[in-house]
């Protein structure tokens, strides 16, 4: 429970950071960053569980991820890891439906191709949930539905500032790949299942933290990172996408 209220209020902090980014969002002097990517990615997610797409989409591969998992020691989780699986279960959806909902106001590549990546990204924490006989919370649950209602709270506030201009909905992007990234660092763990999962989350998520940042610079607008250092920010728009070499 403790748990619990730890992530409502990391996610409550969330919707208010989401206000106040879309809120100054529009007079962002910009850099024109980016380095055009390097465009080889084809996502076929052959033999090590993982592809890039030209964009930055990064997609796991189920079947190589689950082999991988079978050849791994089970882990005796802790309250915190189960937590932490639970929570990051529906942070991927969460990711997974703002996207789609914004692709749905805005036809730009990025909320066309990340949905889909999120989706493995949902998928691989399934894995674990199903590997340790967790209950899975986003069972059932439609698009925008979630059973925590901190992270339910945060979908509406996104999407609802994401509907208010393209720099807006890239923004939302932005801060959604900075939370995860900020959280998959607060849940790291030693058991080698689950950081095989999360490296391969974390390593999506800076590539698609790179992609809305690069789109974000097409609109003249810089983002600031709200949960990782501007450090780790800098650092990691500074490096190509990631294609990644497999766990
Ligand atoms: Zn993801
Ligand atoms: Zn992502």
């Amino acid at each position: 429970m403790q748990q619990n209220s730890r992530t409502a209020a990391r996610v409550g902090m969330a919707v208010l950071v989401a206000l106040a980014v879309v809120s100054c969002s529009s007079n962002g002097t910009g850099n024109g960053g980016g380095n055009g990517g390097n465009g080889n990615g084809n996502g076929n997610g052959g033999g090590n569980g993982s592809g890039v797409g030209p964009g930055g989409e990064t997609s796991l591969n189920s079947e190589t991820l689950a082999a991988q998992m079978a050849a791994m020691p089970l882990a005796e989780l802790t309250d915190a890891q189960r937590d932490g699986l639970l929570q990051m279960r529906e942070e991927e959806k969460l990711a997974h439906d703002v996207y789609v909902a914004l692709g749905a106001e805005y036809e730009v590549n990025v909320f066309v191709n990340i949905p889909a990546s999120e989706q493995t990204h949902a998928d691989a924490m399934l894995l674990l949930l199903e590997r340790y006989g967790l209950a899975d919370p986003a069972a059932g649950n439609a698009p925008g539905e979630f059973t925590d209602p901190a992270i339910a709270a945060l979908y509406t506030a996104l999407v609802e500032q994401g509907r208010e201009s393209l720099t807006a909905a890239l923004t939302v992007g932005a801060t959604v790949e900075d939370l995860d990234l900020a959280d998959l660092a607060s849940l790291a763990t030693a058991a080698p299942d689950i950081t095989l999962v999360y490296d391969h989350l974390a390593r999506g998520s800076r590539n698609h933290l790179r992609a809305f940042t690069r789109q974000l610079g097409k609109q003249g607008a810089d983002y600031t990172p709200q949960y990782i250092t501007q450090a780790e920010y800098d650092a990691i728009v500074a490096g190509e996408m990631e294609q990644g070499n497999g766990g």
